[in-house]
């Protein structure tokens, strides 16, 4: 129950366990094909460009920085926690110029101050945010976001590692432009791989980039040849075959239950484990308009000593949460609920265990 990775289904090891076969074999060829119509509902979106990158989320984000941002360009970067710094370092080592939009940590992005930025800078043609900061617990209005970057002529780049699965992250709806998640937090699958989609915008903006992408491994002109789809499919890489046949299990499990009852799980979830664990003494470090049901941030009753408490948890009942992340270090916990972990079992277990080690 810590901050990803999350239990992962059985199911999902099943798959994961199959033989592999080549990577341009027609029966995985066709496995891809299903990979990506799934993808595109997890996502919501009909965006032709939707994959899976073979790294990590932290692959997905340097795939769309890499992709969209050119030498010279001016980017918006949202920053109201950890990610949005590494969003900075990726514009930044893309030779290009991060104009940073700041919030604390623990508050959403702020609307205004991102407007305001919109309008001081007239030169820039994207704005970064983070729907879920894993760092703190705190939901951004995304789809606001990206209807103002767009009434300023700007595309959107957009990190749901966390809320993909977990909440909604509607593409489409929203006019989200390039977007990247991870398999390894909501959506249960074993980490390193990132589900990645592109609007038509976003593609075009590619197309006509004035320079090559610097990274040879990420440059979708070269990527799309092979999950371009149908028989045209060439080698670029070797896809990670096994890994994507439990990819392919873990989005068939979200189609399965359906999205909206996945939402609803983790909130329900969420909401048990509110309950108990304000009656134990713990407070929440969101306000209840912003936080993600995936991701608990809380205070811990005054006076405990939270990294002895955390490794007792660890120790003697087996259950993992996280601590926090830069001035949060030492003050929260961030108990996850994500995907296949937002169950009753886990809720029940946790609130017991940490009864008895409170008392
Ligand atoms: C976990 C996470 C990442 C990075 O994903 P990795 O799979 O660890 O590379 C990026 N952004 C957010 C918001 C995350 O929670």
């Amino acid at each position: 129950m810590g901050p990803g990775p999350s239990d992962v289904h059985p199911e999902v090891y099943e798959a994961l366990g199959r033989s592999t076969i080549g990577h341009l074999d027609p029966e995985f060829v066709k496995m891809m094909d299903e990979v990506k119509a799934l993808t595109q509902y997890a996502f919501q979106t009909k965006n032709e460009l939707t994959m899976i990158v073979s790294g990590p989320g932290s692959a997905g984000m340097e795939t769309c920085f890499v992709n969209l941002v050119e030498p010279g360009d001016e980017v918006i970067v949202c920053q109201n926690g950890v990610f949005g710094g590494r969003m900075k370092e990726n514009v930044e080592r893309c030779g290009a110029t991060a104009i940073m939009v700041m919030d604390d940590w623990g508050k959403p992005v702020d609307l205004e101050k991102v407007e305001a930025a919109l309008k001081a800078n007239p030169k820039v043609k994207v704005v970064a945010f983070v729907h879920a900061e894993t760092s703190t617990g705190v939901r951004s209005d995304a789809e606001g976001l990206c209807k103002l970057a767009k009434a300023h002529g700007c595309l959107t780049i957009v990190d749901t590692v966390t809320s993909l699965g977990g909440i909604p992250v509607l593409v489409d709806e929203w006019g989200m432009d390039a977007v990247y998640s991870g398999s390894q937090k909501c959506l249960s699958c074993i980490p390193g791989l990132s589900p990645v989609t592109f609007s038509p915008a976003a593609v075009e903006h590619i197309k006509n980039r004035k320079h090559k992408v610097q990274s040879w491994f990420l440059d979708l002109n070269l990527v799309m040849q092979y999950w371009g789809g149908g028989k045209k499919r060439s080698y670029h890489h070797t896809a990670p075959v096994n890994s994507l046949y439990a990819m392919h299990e873990s989005l068939v499990v979200l189609q399965k239950e359906g999205l909206q009852n996945t939402w609803d799980r983790h909130q329900t979830m969420h909401l048990q484990l509110k309950e108990g664990l304000e009656n134990l003494g713990f407070k929440y470090l969101v306000e209840t308009n912003y936080r993600l049901p995936q991701l608990n941030a809380v205070y811990l009753p005054e006076g405990l000593d939270e990294a002895a408490i955390r490794k007792q948890l660890l120790e003697n009942d087996n259950l993992e949460v996280g601590g926090g992340l830069g001035d949060l270090a030492g003050k929260i916990w961030r108990i996850g609920l994500m995907g296949y972990s937002a169950k009753q079992s886990n809720v029940d277990y946790c609130l017991r265990a940490l009864k008895e080690l409170l008392s």
